[in-house]
């Protein structure tokens, strides 16, 4: 089987085609479409590949059990904003220093991913 950087999955019930990749910075997959004027450009390698532009992702770190339990407590506990903020060019993700991982400002091989 070839060695693959992304996981493509074509959206029956869309025009687009999805990109799944493993980010390592953030340990999940990220998304992001194709084959659509919305969406990123791809130069169409799966071992190699480059995607244009930036990928920003925005979220809220996960509350743990013990915020849980102060919450239900009564307790207002703010979400933490994260950020992932990366550039994928041949197959190597760089992390822009606007990331708040333990990546953030370093470039590494994007991990092949299981098809
Ligand atoms: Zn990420």
């Amino acid at each position: 089987m070839a060695k693959s950087k992304l996981r493509p999955c074509k959206d029956v019930d869309k025009e687009y085609d999805m990109l799944w990749l493993w980010c390592p910075g953030c340990d999940e997959y990220h998304a992001v479409k194709v084959n659509t004027p919305s969406g990123w450009g791809w130069n169409g390698s799966q071992e190699a590949p480059t995607i244009t532009p930036s990928i920003l992702v925005r979220g809220t770190k996960p509350i743990s059990d013990e915020e849980a339990e102060r919450i239900l407590g009564g307790e207002h506990i703010e979400p933490v904003p994260t950020v992932c903020h990366s550039f994928v060019t041949d197959g190597k993700i760089q992390f822009l220093t606007d990331s708040t991982h333990a990546l953030s400002g370093q470039t590494v091989d994007l991990p092949e991913v299981d098809m």
